[in-house]
């Protein structure tokens, strides 16, 4: 019998679940473009398999994935679902909102794409402050940090790390016969765009907001300038049993984590004022 899984759970199992812990995982992902490889759900499908994974290995109940999110800047591309950030973070707050009426206190996002990340911040807050829920956002690339996937930055849209996920999530929406690493499209000598909204200058970041379809021909990207991945774009080297050794690396630092997580205490202060 299923214990973790929220949908497969009936009420009272539930009720009685809520009284062992106050700690749920919501995965959440995007319908988006992924390069000619990908399937449009790369991100969702990922981060239910993470969650699926976590929620097998320690107990904790696993919301139903929310596979939509904010892909505004992939819109161009055919296959693209978006919410807007509003929509988005409200649909968040009514969530969690309902996460409180059960008693939730500490709520993990495993979220599978970057461009949720302020709306569920937005509504976080709002939940901290409204039901005393403290939230904490995942994704793989901030668990995977600094590490380089197969020589590249783990982060890469469509790139080594995305399609080792999706390899193992659901290896039917691969075509690895498609894939081809795309290196971000270059306009100027000096402000060098490292993808759709970021750019590099003089040693410094600059946030300048475009579409993908600006920088990169076939979705995926490097994330780079081309100079700086010569020949290095081959996925033959995404196997399936790096693929799984990458997953198994993800899943155990969320697993870990989720367990620090629900004894963690909110550093709340109120400032006293006169
Ligand atoms: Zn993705």
């Amino acid at each position: 019998m299923v214990n973790w899984e929220w949908s497969a759970m009936t009420w009272p199992e539930l009720e009685a679940k809520m009284k062992e812990t106050r700690l749920v995982v919501v995965p959440v992902g995007s319908v988006e473009q992924h390069g000619h490889h990908l399937g449009v759900g790369a991100d969702w499908m990922q981060s239910w398999e993470m969650s699926r994974r976590v929620g097998e290995k320690t107990g904790y109940p696993v919301l139903p994935i929310l596979p939509y999110g904010v892909s505004s800047h992939h819109k161009e591309f055919p296959g693209v679902i978006t919410l807007s950030f509003h929509t988005y973070q409200k649909v968040v707050e009514e969530i969690l909102g309902c996460l409180a009426a059960n008693g939730v206190k500490r709520v993990v996002f495993i979220n599978g794409h970057g461009g949720n990340n302020g709306a569920i911040a937005e509504a976080a807050k709002e939940a901290r402050d409204k039901h005393g829920i403290l939230c904490a956002i995942t994704t793989w690339w901030d668990a995977l940090g600094e590490r380089k996937v197969l020589g590249h930055p783990a982060e890469q849209h469509a790139g080594y790390a995305e399609t080792s996920f999706t390899i193992v999530s659901r290896p039917d929406a691969v075509r690895m016969n498609k894939a081809r690493l795309t290196a971000t499209k270059q306009t100027d000598e000096d402000i060098q765009l490292v993808r759709a909204g970021l750019a590099k200058f003089k040693g410094g970041l600059v946030r300048i907001p475009l579409s993908t379809i600006d920088v990169s021909d076939t979705g995926s990207m490097t994330e780079a300038h081309p100079d700086d991945f010569r020949g290095t774009t081959d996925y033959s080297r995404v196997t399936p049993e790096f693929a799984e050794g990458l997953m198994d690396e993800v899943v155990a630092w969320l697993c870990d984590f989720v367990k620090e997580f629900e004894g963690f205490q909110d550093p709340k202060r109120e400032l006293k004022r006169p």
